[in-house]
């Protein structure tokens, strides 16, 4: 059996750092779905597809091919056989990948790409619905949070890092919209499965984090 560690909590709560920080020190893949749900929002808005238009979505998810490969330990993501890992963490695909993650099709796809690999090899997962939908039997379940104003932080911090000109209060408003939306859909929405362990990083560092995280593997 594969060993399986699910890391779910809200946009910017630090989960990918964390997860894939822990992957590394015990030599499992990381496994970023949110990252295959952008990559289908990528799809999506190269259609012109609303984000509101629901039949168009399930319909245009059926000839989307996400494939994940790792090179030099890295995640790559794979949308019809173009490897389109450098546009995905844009402002605009998350919050169309926010809308998408919403329609049953979309989820369904990607839930079973999950599943296969999780079932394959040894994994941290990180998402939304990881511990609750995706992964319910995971050996260690971690909920990850933060408060929205240091999510946004974070978020401001990360984009302006790469030299993206933003603003910190509609990074804000968008964490807090994006939450809503991921809190309170229909279909596996955000929410910590009862055998998962909280964690609250807005005062802690990622390392502290990442050290709790490997305790409870232990
Ligand atoms: O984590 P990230 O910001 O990359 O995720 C993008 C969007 O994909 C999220 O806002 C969320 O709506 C959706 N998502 C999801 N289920 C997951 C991972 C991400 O619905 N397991």
């Amino acid at each position: 059996m594969s060993y399986q560690i699910a890391i779910d909590g809200p946009a910017g709560a630090g989960k990918s750092t964390v997860a894939r920080a822990v992957a590394k020190k015990l030599g499992y893949i990381y496994v970023d779905t949110g990252a295959m749900y952008r990559a289908m929002a990528l799809y999506l808005l190269r259609l012109h597809i609303s984000s509101a238009d629901a039949d168009r979505i399930s319909e245009a998810s059926r000839d989307a091919v996400i494939n994940i490969a790792y090179e030099n330990g890295v995640q790559q993501v794979f949308l019809n056989g173009e490897n389109v890992t450098a546009y995905l963490r844009t402002e605009e695909v998350g919050n169309m990948a926010s809308a998408s993650s919403v329609n049953p099709d979309v989820r369904r796809k990607l839930v079973e790409l999950q599943q296969d690999l999780a079932a394959r090899e040894n994994v941290v997962m990180d998402g939304r619905d990881i511990g609750t939908c995706v992964l319910p039997d995971a050996d260690v379940k971690v909920y990850l949070t933060a408060t929205p104003a240091c999510r946004a932080k974070r978020r401001y911090d990360e984009l302006t890092a790469k030299g993206e000109r933003c603003d910190l209060d509609a990074i804000e408003t968008d964490i807090r919209e994006r939450d809503e939306r991921d809190t309170n859909r229909e279909f596996s929405p955000l929410r910590q499965a009862d055998d998962a362990v909280l964690i609250d990083s807005s005062d802690l560092t990622i390392e502290q984090v990442i050290e709790r995280i490997l305790a409870l593997c232990r």
